[in-house]
């Protein structure tokens, strides 16, 4: 389907609770000069309707570092990229508390602990010692804690809930077809199956993915509707920032490409956070606050895992700005 002038004005319909096709919504991420901001304020109201006014805040720590056995071609954290990391197992619940306290001065409204690896399909040493943590982190803080552990199974997702955990990231990374390019250790439907296990466990699933990973628009929708599918509760969009030694295929995307790419993702999943991760210091430039009128609401602040971000001062007066 080609883009016209009334592609936009037939996505609308979103508005009335209808559900863009795939064939729609790969027109609309292809939307030029001069109907960008036509597809932004629909994206924006399409967010005031379903969303209200939430905008989410998350900080993240590197509660475990590299030396993964996984070969996902963006990931500096794989042991398969020779990307000079500080690798190191799993922090002790103490620094984890401290990165915590850090994210919560920060502004960050919910915490998460990433750990590097494959996952934990069974309830090993290391696993017991993250509830534990997860406990101790939630009792002195109060905030709402995340937990990025790869991937789950219904057992151990289960026990994250009992410990408190709210939501668990595992992004789908790419549309499930284009998988196969990024890693080749385990499958789209793998991660898929943790994410289900995550709902049925009871938790929110925070999954999303990069963009600019060598995808086209095609992939980008493909994703979107994934995710749709899945019904994630918040979407993480990382934009790829290229770390040397990784051998994933650097492909440097358009601020338009990218703010159309937010927006279709908000017309595809109208009631979800939104979140710009990674890369959107670079990649944005001085455009990150028109991300969050096209559709986006939510942020990782205080830095990413192995980059750092801009200060946390900075986010906080963006986000001020933006009523
Ligand atoms: S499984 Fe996770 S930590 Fe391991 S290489 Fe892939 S993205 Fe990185």
């Amino acid at each position: 389907m080609e883009f016209s002038s009334r592609t936009i004005l037939n996505a609308y319909k979103v508005l009335d609770g209808e559900k863009l096709e795939e064939k729609e919504a790969l027109a609309l991420i292809e939307t030029g000069a001069p109907y960008l901001m036509d597809l932004y304020s629909l994206a924006d109201k399409v967010r005031r309707k379903y969303c209200k006014e939430s905008f989410m805040t998350c900080g993240i720590t590197n509660a475990k570092s590299g030396a993964c056995s996984e070969n996902c071609s963006f990931c500096a954290q794989s042991a398969h990229n020779p990307t000079g990391i500080k690798t190191y197992p799993l922090k002790s619940a103490d620094d984890i508390l401290n990165d915590a306290r850090k994210a919560k001065s920060d502004g960050a409204e919910s915490f998460c602990l990433v750990l590097s690896g494959r996952g934990y399909e069974k309830p090993d040493e290391e696993f017991l010692r993250i509830l534990d943590t997860v406990t101790k982190v939630i009792q002195e803080t109060g905030l709402e804690l995340h937990v990025s552990p790869g991937i789950l199974s219904d057992e151990t997702a289960k026990m994250l809930k009992n410990a408190g955990v709210s939501a668990v990231n595992h992004n789908i990374e790419t549309a499930p077809s284009y998988f196969h390019k990024v890693c080749t250790t385990h499958s789209a439907a793998r991660r898929i199956l943790t994410v289900r296990a995550v709902k049925k466990a009871g938790m929110k699933a925070c999954c999303g993915g990069i963009i600019g990973l060598g995808e086209g628009p095609r992939e980008r929708v493909e994703m979107a509707l994934a995710l749709n599918d899945i019904n994630v509760d918040i979407i993480p969009l990382n934009i790829l920032r290229k770390i040397e030694g990784t051998a994933a295929k650097s492909d440097t995307l358009s601020i338009r490409e990218i703010l159309n790419t937010i927006a279709v993702f908000r017309l595809v999943n109208p009631g979800r956070i939104i979140k710009i991760a990674a890369g959107r210091e670079s990649a944005l430039e001085d455009y990150q606050g028109l991300a969050f009128h096209a559709g986006a609401n939510g942020m990782l602040i205080g830095g990413y895992l192995t980059l750092g971000g801009r200060s946390p001062e900075k986010d906080k007066r963006l986000i001020e700005s933006l009523d």
